[in-house]
């Protein structure tokens, strides 16, 4: 009996997965799976313990959901990726591989590991590489003159029209075999190289999942565009970690909601956005060495090197209330409201003007979904130095923001119990009030938004 082998990345489910519904296309080839760890490697990309913690616990999930399928999972430890292509070999080797099959990933070093080990494995058996995990494969969209999209809403359009025209081409989950799989062994080799998180890890289960998606479409779906930039609302879909680990396939909740609700188009938006800055990755892919898109311009920038005013901004101790509930939430749960990372990016980077990268990191230590392209992305875009970024004359104000979108201070009092007493009023004038027991700000905000403009204004004539 042939033997198929599919390899698990950052895509760790059943359903939606090119790569193991190719494997299994042929009902008497037998299917194995393997995922390998590098913790040496993680820790050189800066991933942090919560999102360490997720992976294993998505891993868990995903060796129980194979075993159903009559599919053992090989767990392997390297200590570099660049040591992966021969761990490959001999793997392939114990176990009669005839066919390796694995989701294409788009960030840099991912596809220097993937070329890696397709050049060394592929004299030895057939190695396929199947579709990434995106709404649509990045080498086929670009604009009129056949270059690649630095906008997001062109972008977002050509994205949709490809969606309208092809659909998304979802790929089954296999059927099951009856080939009972001793899962204990499994288990015990997660567990071995499993590490666990200070605070609760989302549930990534299919299960939970399911009940998490029926309930977002439900209640959250045709109200999004209304209610998404509130943080004291449960108001989005808090789906990003299973989507940061691959739990659950962007192009099934594209369709889903789609299917579901014709007032899914803000919501699919976001989607798109994740898309996007994927897209931005793979044609760009300076911006994973460190650089950011605009460098022509940051590099007339001198960041602050202040490692006491970062480590208040980390630790939510800024005297701005909004900021310091953000991150606080951060420092307590591993995730952040979209909104809040917007207002506490502009704030490190405009109001105390440290280098985004500095917050990038931070971010990618504490939240669960961290995902190196989004959170580029997003930091890039708030230090207006990314693709389509905010223009840097436009500087969040963390007053007016935390007006607009936490107007009875419920957020900000749920995170800073100093401030569980003070009236509304009290907290969104903090500026001028004196609040016992909590801080005053750092810095002037007035003053420090009008330097940014001033500096950035220097930099970008700098660049002409
Ligand atoms: P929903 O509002 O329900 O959106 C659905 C999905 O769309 C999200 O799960 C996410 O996958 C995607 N999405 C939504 N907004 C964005 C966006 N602005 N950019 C890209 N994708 C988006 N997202 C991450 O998944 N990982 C990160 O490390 C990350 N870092 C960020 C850093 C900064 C500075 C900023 C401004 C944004 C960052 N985001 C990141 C994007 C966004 O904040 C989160 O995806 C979102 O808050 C997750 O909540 P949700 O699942 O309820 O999203």
């Amino acid at each position: 009996m042939s033997v198929k082998a599919v390899w698990f990345r950052n895509d760790l489910r059943i359903d939606d997965h090119p790569a193991l519904a190719a494997a299994a296309e042929q009902p008497n080839a037998k299917v194995i799976a393997l995922c390998i760890i590098s913790k040496k490697q993680w820790q050189e990309h800066g991933v942090g313990q919560n999102a360490q913690a997720l992976y294993f616990s998505a891993l868990i999930h995903l060796a129980n959901d194979l075993a159903d399928l009559g599919i053992e999972l090989s767990l392997l430890e390297v200590d570099w990726w660049r040591d992966i292509p021969e761990v490959i070999e001999q793997w392939v080797k114990q176990n009669n591989v005839e066919e390796l099959h694995f989701n294409i990933e788009l960030p840099l070093d991912e596809r220097r590991r993937d070329k890696a080990a397709y050049e060394h494995l592929k004299d030895l058996l057939k190695v396929s590489r199947h579709r990434p995990d995106t709404l649509s494969d990045p080498w086929r969209i670009e604009n009129q003159q056949g270059s690649p999209f630095k906008v997001f809403t062109p972008y977002s359009k050509r994205v949709r029209s490809l969606i309208e025209h092809e659909s998304l081409d979802l790929s089954a989950a296999p059927k099951k075999k009856n080939n009972p799989i001793d899962i204990n062994k499994t288990l015990q080799s997660i567990e071995k190289l499993s590490i666990g998180s200070e605070v609760s890890i989302p549930d990534v289960s299919q299960t939970y999942l399911r009940k998490q998606i029926k309930q977002f479409f439900e209640t959250g779906l045709n109200d999004y565009a209304k209610y998404r930039d509130f943080p004291a609302l449960d108001a989005t879909s808090s789906l990003s970690p299973a989507l940061a680990v691959g739990a659950i396939s962007v192009r099934r909740l594209f369709k889903e909601a789609t299917e579901y609700s014709t007032e899914a188009f803000k919501w699919t938006t976001e989607l798109i956005w994740r898309d996007f800055y994927r897209y931005i990755m793979w044609h760009f892919p300076d911006i994973a060495k460190g650089k950011s898109f605009r460098h022509e311009v940051e590099q007339h920038i001198q960041w602050n090197q202040d490692g006491e005013q970062f480590k208040r901004w980390c630790a939510g101790e800024t005297g701005v209330p909004i900021v310091d509930a953000a991150m606080r939430q951060l420092n307590n749960t591993g995730w952040m409201h979209n909104r809040l990372r917007m207002v506490v990016a502009s704030f490190l980077t405009k109001n105390l003007w440290i280098d985004w990268r500095q917050g990038e990191s931070y971010f990618a230590e504490k939240l669960f979904d961290y995902d190196f392209s989004s959170n580029n992305g997003g930091w890039q875009w708030s230090a207006s130095v990314g693709t389509d970024a905010a223009p840097y004359f436009r500087v969040f104000s963390p007053v007016s923001q935390a007006e607009k979108f936490d107007p009875d201070a419920k957020f900000i009092r749920t995170w800073i119990k100093e401030l569980e007493g003070a009236s509304t009023k009290a907290i969104h004038g903090f500026e001028g009030t004196d609040l016992p027991g909590y801080s005053s700000p750092m810095v002037d905000i007035k003053f420090t938004r009008k330097l940014a403009i001033e500096n950035f204004k220097h930099a970008v004539k700098a660049a002409e």
